[in-house]
């Protein structure tokens, strides 16, 4: 595979930004291909090389490169007519009746531009909602780059996790182990008057795919029910993704006071979103005292672009595609590991799906999670199977991206760049193209 242009592009890029990218995990080393275009399920970068694309953005695209008729025109329209005024559009209100007749519970919400806007919002909200300054979180969940979550260190030992916040910043944020019911007791026990929300996602998404263990959101809902703090469900990368349009909390049955959406809901446009109960939702300045403004939120491309993509999914069975591949993908990587590499552990659902390189396996493949790793106590991989994030990091990092990443790449078949961030299936992917991958992974692992 030929990089020069690529190669050229990036020493360029080096001396106008920082890493010569404006998102970190970007810089592949040793450098990054640079993207000409997308075509449905594939990119071809700057030298030509076309690949299978299953980063998709790092998990907007729930079509793929395509924009469908439906979307394109909506799009040109909203463009063509001014791209945005200061002042409400129609747009803004259906994607809100959309999101709210389909989310089980979120009654209203509020648009912002990006996933980590959201989260930022979702705390201050739960914050002045409550009147309590303390947030738990699961160590090593990604909530955005924002000052409150960029924290390590265990229950109420936290530090900033990045220079430049302040350590009283995390003072205010507990930490406790994803799937770990008696850590998040324990915290609760002793902190329980002054947390405002528990935050996390219902999936561990961007550090190795962590399914929950049965229970663990019941458990969280009930201790912040006893306690007077609201479960915040951080769906930026499993709404409308994982359990199709009722997203993960609807698939898992667990109902949380607030969501923060992103990614998939602006149809491949920077977005954001704060739902919930109408009574949280309405502490929002100007309804509430809570501070909350934006000059692009409620964008009115990015909504329709939005709009336009969910109802398309919803006429189209777009979720019944992505996740019979997700199926398809995950199942053909069980068979491989099984062969090749039975200490590794497939993980994900829907249309979501990475192999994490763990270190230990069963001897035996009898009975275990077909789909993907869901946590099932009687898996002969249960106990091997990563359950929070600290095990996904003591698994083979350094192997994951420094030989099987570039193996893959070669092969033409694009994969998010470290062990940590999930991989998705959009709607322009074909059963084919599950395959091609499939004989890549076979020769990479
Ligand atoms: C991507 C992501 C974010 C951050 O969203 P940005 O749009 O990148 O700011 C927050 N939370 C989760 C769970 C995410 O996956």
């Amino acid at each position: 595979m030929n990089h020069e242009q690529s190669r050229a592009l990036y020493d360029r890029a080096l001396s106008v930004m920082p890493g010569g990218v404006n998102s970190s995990v970007r810089a592949v080393r040793p450098y990054p291909f640079f993207v000409q275009k997308g075509d449905g399920g594939h990119v071809v970068d700057a030298d030509g090389n076309r690949y299978i694309d299953f980063v998709m953005g790092y998990g907007p695209l729930l079509l793929g490169h395509d924009m469908p008729e439906q979307v394109q025109s909506a799009v040109q329209r909203h463009a063509a007519e001014g791209p945005m005024y200061g002042a409400p559009t129609e747009v803004e209100v259906e994607l809100a009746e959309f999101v709210t007749r389909h989310v089980p519970s979120v009654e209203m919400l509020r648009f912002v531009n990006s996933g980590t806007e959201a989260t930022v919002s979702a705390v201050r909200l739960a914050r002045g909602y409550t009147g309590r300054d303390k947030i738990v979180v699961m160590q090593s969940g990604y909530h955005g780059a924002q000052e409150s979550t960029l924290v390590e260190g265990e229950g109420d030992h936290t530090h900033p996790s990045s220079p430049g916040i302040p350590e009283s910043f995390a003072e205010h944020t507990l930490t406790v182990p994803f799937n770990d019911p008696e850590a998040a007791r324990a915290v609760f026990d002793e902190h329980g008057d002054d947390i405002a929300a528990v935050l996390t996602e219902p999936i561990l998404g961007n550090y190795g795919i962590v399914h929950p263990v049965d229970g663990y959101h019941e458990t969280l809902r009930g201790l912040c029910n006893d306690h007077g703090s609201l479960l915040i469900f951080d769906e930026v990368i499993t709404g409308f993704r994982v359990g199709g349009l009722q997203c993960a909390q609807g698939k898992f049955g667990v109902e949380p006071d607030v969501t923060t959406f992103g990614k998939i809901v602006g149809g491949g446009f920077p977005v954001g979103a704060i739902g919930g109960k109408s009574e949280i939702i309405e502490q929002f300045t100007p309804a509430g005292d809570v501070f909350q403004s934006g000059t692009f939120s409620g964008h009115p491309v990015t909504m329709a672009a939005g709009l336009e993509t969910l109802r398309y999914a919803a006429e189209h069975d777009v979720y019944g595609h992505v996740n019979e591949l997700g199926d398809r993908m995950r199942s053909g990587l069980q068979d491989i590991l099984e062969d090749q590499a039975p200490e590794y552990t497939v993980v994900g659902t829907d249309s979501m799906f990475k192999v994490v390189f763990t270190r230990d396996g069963p001897d035996t493949f009898e009975g275990h999670c077909e789909g993907g790793c869901q946590q099932r106590p009687e898996c002969p991989r249960y106990d091997y199977c990563p359950k929070d994030g600290s095990d996904v990091k003591q698994a083979e990092t350094e192997r994951w991206e420094r030989l099987f990443w570039p193996a893959m790449k070669e092969q033409g078949v694009f994969l998010t760049a470290n062990q940590f961030e999930s991989q998705f299936i959009c709607d322009a992917h074909t059963a084919e193209d599950v395959d091609d991958a499939l004989e890549a992974y076979k020769e990479a692992i």
